[in-house]
């Protein structure tokens, strides 16, 4: 007989989208998020829990990475983290954020150690990145910066053309 796991996919990595509200405007942005139509910016978080639930229920997802747009900028992420963090125990979070919001709720949620806040190093948000990363890390927060824009990180343009640019 099978072990209930064995029959569920195994998905080594998903992204969570919780709206296209940006405070960039990259070039070339992979989501193209600074053409995103308005009802796009902030996605229903009880729905996105809702949606997510149901995955998490029938595959075994290793690392879910949460995003926007910029996820700092929704109001209510605090829920999805504490969804994740009081009903499931295995999964990996990172939050990928571009670094220029500090956010507005107690960042003390996320010093646990199922969770990373992955800051990219746009070039045109300056010291930015690494203020959010003290001001984290201050709190007990695992924190990287991603070296989005330089070596592996360099985007590449889809239909061709050359690396990565984070003009606003
Ligand atoms: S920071 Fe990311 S989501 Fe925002 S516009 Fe730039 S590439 Fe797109």
């Amino acid at each position: 007989m099978f072990h209930n796991t064995l029959l569920k996919p195994q998905i080594p990595f998903i992204v969570v989208s919780v709206g296209r509200k940006c405070t960039l405007r990259c070039k070339n942005c992979g989501s193209m998020n600074p053409f995103a139509p308005k009802d796009t910016m902030t996605y229903n978080m009880q729905k996105t829990i809702r949606h997510l639930d149901i995955i998490l229920k029938h595959s075994l997802v290793e690392m879910i990475q949460i995003q926007g747009g910029e996820p700092f900028c929704h109001e209510q992420l605090p829920l999805l983290i504490q969804y994740l963090l009081e009903n499931r125990k295995d999964e990996k979070i990172m939050i990928a954020t571009n670094g220029t919001l500090m956010p507005k709720f107690d960042v003390s949620l996320l010093a646990h150690d199922r969770i990373e806040v992955r800051i990219s190093n746009y070039p045109v948000i300056g010291d930015k990145g690494e203020k959010l990363k003290a001001f984290l890390e201050a709190a007990g927060v695992y924190c990287t910066i991603y070296q989005f824009a330089k070596g592996k990180g360099v985007w590449t343009l889809r239909g061709g053309g050359g690396g990565g640019r984070t003009e606003r």
